[in-house]
């Protein structure tokens, strides 16, 4: 595994899974893996300290970090996330995985993530601005609208987004809608966005479906992760007739085989927070989500669920990545040996940033498209990109996500070696 001083990953770490995913991708890339070292290295990564006086009158300090995996087609783009586990090598990785998710759908970016490692629910509503604004200041010497374009990750939301925008304009002194994506529809936002990639996890899982022969009508859903992405996907998954027959959060796990009535679950997890103590379901140990029998499985939470022994246990028939790495390098392995097919987050997750894709033309051109019209667009532009995946797998018999990153690889090199290298 290659090195680089400041990290030292692991096999199944965020950065190693990726690193491993490069390895199998390089075979594939003919002449053009001359350049490949270039992805397993961000092109540039920053630290940031982030000091705030807290309501209490002390002084806290929390570790910040925006790292640009990749320039080479675009200016960087992928969202920031507030976590206690954040670390500079999980962010690496995140913006890693955006170079590949911009380049699979085609979109005309770099890849580029951000974190801050702290515990939202601990902070108050003033505390959470003053982070985020002292963030984006720090930050500021490498995003804007044409050179890195942040939006909602885990944690964050439109209101957060709009701290961004106002600090940064505040800083450069011209309001800016271009510098964040997902922000509220008064500030320049774009109708759809926030359902997007929960609509883009059920449209990639509608193709995948169709090609695997599975119903939509009746077929047993598991989802992991209740929040934006989940929660909409499993929506747009019942109202197509699914069954979403398992749920899990941070709050809990439950179980209905009959399937769960929506709307009743989405307005107890407005209420409370989460899917626990839900009286339309049973409650069943958190390791029991992972033997649930089910058509698809939607890990929609956080990066490495999937391990070998959770892989070897799963009844399902197709694993819908709708968190970003949520599958380890050796549960990949077990699930290719059992036939189980994964749609990889890659693309599988990737309506969110297409529809800030939207965001941020619409800004630009300062006219705004309708809500049918942004929906109608994101469904050509990834299905058509789940289509060349997909027979790029069968075209070299590989796994989807070798065939995402085989695609994705390409257009990044392509440009690479286009560009040449400066000086
Ligand atoms: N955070 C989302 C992702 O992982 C969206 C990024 C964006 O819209 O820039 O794809």
């Amino acid at each position: 595994m290659p090195n680089l001083s400041f990290v030292s990953p692991t096999r199944n770490s965020p950065w190693g899974t990726y690193l491993s995913q490069i390895d199998a991708v390089e075979p594939y890339l003919g002449n053009l893996a001359r350049w490949v070292e270039t992805l397993r290295r961000p092109k540039r990564a920053l630290i940031v300290d982030i000091p705030i006086e807290l309501d209490n009158g002390t002084i806290a300090h929390y570790e910040g970090y925006r790292v640009q995996h990749s320039l080479t087609r675009g200016p960087g783009k992928g969202g920031v996330r507030y976590h206690p586990d954040v670390t500079l090598e999980e962010v690496m990785a995140l913006s890693a995985w955006m170079t590949i998710k911009n380049a699979a759908v085609n979109l005309p970016y770099g890849g580029a993530k951000g974190g801050i490692r702290l515990d939202p629910k601990t902070l108050s509503m003033k505390e959470l601005e003053k982070v985020t604004r002292r963030y984006t200041s720090e930050i500021g010497i490498i995003i804007g609208p044409q050179q890195d374009i942040p939006a909602p990750d885990v944690n964050t939301n439109g209101q957060i987004m709009a701290w961004m925008m106002d600090t940064y304009s505040m800083n450069t002194g011209a309001t800016s809608t271009g510098v964040v994506t997902g922000k509220p529809i008064a500030l320049g936002g774009s109708l759809g966005r926030v359902q997007a990639t929960g609509r883009g996890v059920f449209v990639i899982g509608r193709e995948a479906m169709r090609r695997l022969n599975i119903e939509m009508d009746g077929a047993r859903i598991a989802v992991q992760g209740f929040g934006n992405v989940g929660s909409i996907a499993a929506k747009l998954f019942a109202a197509a007739g699914a069954k979403i027959v398992a749920v899990q959060d941070h709050t809990g796990t439950i179980l209905n085989e009959r399937g769960f009535d929506m709307q009743n679950l989405l307005d107890h997890v407005a209420k409370t927070g989460g899917v626990g103590g839900f009286a339309g379901g049973d409650r069943i140990a958190n390791d029991d989500f992972w033997k649930v029998k089910s058509d698809v499985l939607i890990p929609a939470a956080l990066e490495g669920q999937i391990s070998k022994e959770r892989a070897e246990g799963l009844q399902t028939r197709l694993v819908l990545e709708g968190a970003n790495g949520p599958t380890t390098p050796d549960g990949d392995a077990v699930l290719a040996d059992r036939g189980i097919v994964v749609v990889p987050d890659v693309i599988a997750n990737s309506g969110g940033v297409t529809v800030s894709y939207f965001e941020w033309v619409q800004d630009f051109s300062s006219f705004f498209w309708t809500e049918d019209e942004i929906n109608v667009r994101l469904d050509k532009i990834i299905t058509g990109a789940f289509k060349h995946i997909w027979e790029t797998s069968e075209q070299h018999r590989i796994s989807l996500r070798t065939a995402a990153f085989v695609v994705a690889c390409t257009r990044v090199l392509e440009a690479r070696e286009e560009r040449g290298l400066y000086p």
